[in-house]
């Protein structure tokens, strides 16, 4: 089977969740499948194959399921992307807009070393407001952002061209 029908067959759509309106992607049914779990990793890792990744940064709360997977498999460390209050030591933060109102985003300071390579994770991009939230704060560390990766795009809310109109590559296994 290809990766797309694997991924496709794998991936639950959960219509009017979570408000009337919204074709939710779940991805807790390719999470609970082995195959397509694996086949997930294996793909967001190939491309980096023989690259020095120092530090995968996961995106909470999905970002930390697939980043700790994709970091084992790299040698990389892992570094999570919290929503604000979570963190106990010393962090940066950054204010972004979802689709109602401000949430706030933060980091440990020392998390990633300036200089270090960093590849970005999570699920879903969909108009690229947190990923490019997560960009923001990893480069203010002096991250060197390798490339942000998802399972699925949803390429009509421009995420995609939205961090790459900030320079970073984009690796994305559906749309
Ligand atoms: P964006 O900031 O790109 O508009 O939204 C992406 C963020 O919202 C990601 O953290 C992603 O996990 C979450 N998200 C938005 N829509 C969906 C969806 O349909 N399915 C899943 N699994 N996550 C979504």
């Amino acid at each position: 089977t290809s990766l797309e029908q694997t991924l496709l067959g794998a991936i639950r759509t959960i219509p009017d969740y979570p408000r009337p309106g919204v074709m939710f992607r779940d991805i807790t049914t390719l999470l609970g499948n082995a195959r397509a779990f694996r086949r997930t990793i294996d793909e967001l890792v190939h491309p980096h194959a023989g690259a020095k990744i120092d530090q995968v940064a996961g995106i909470e709360a999905r970002g930390f399921i697939l980043g700790g997977a994709i970091a084992h498999q790299m040698s990389a460390g892992f570094v999570p992307i919290r929503k604000k209050g979570k963190l106990p030591h010393e962090t940066v933060r950054i204010a972004y807009s979802l689709e109602y109102g401000l949430d706030e985003m933060e980091m440990h300071k020392d998390a990633v070393k300036a200089g270090e390579k960093v590849i970005l994770v999570d699920d879903l991009i969909a108009t690229g407001g947190t990923a490019e939230a997560a960009v923001k704060l990893l480069r203010q560390i002096g991250a060197d952002i390798v490339a942000a990766c998802f399972i699925v795009d949803l390429p009509e809310l421009g995420g995609r061209k939205k961090l790459e109109a900030l320079g970073v590559d984009v690796r994305t296994l559906i749309s």
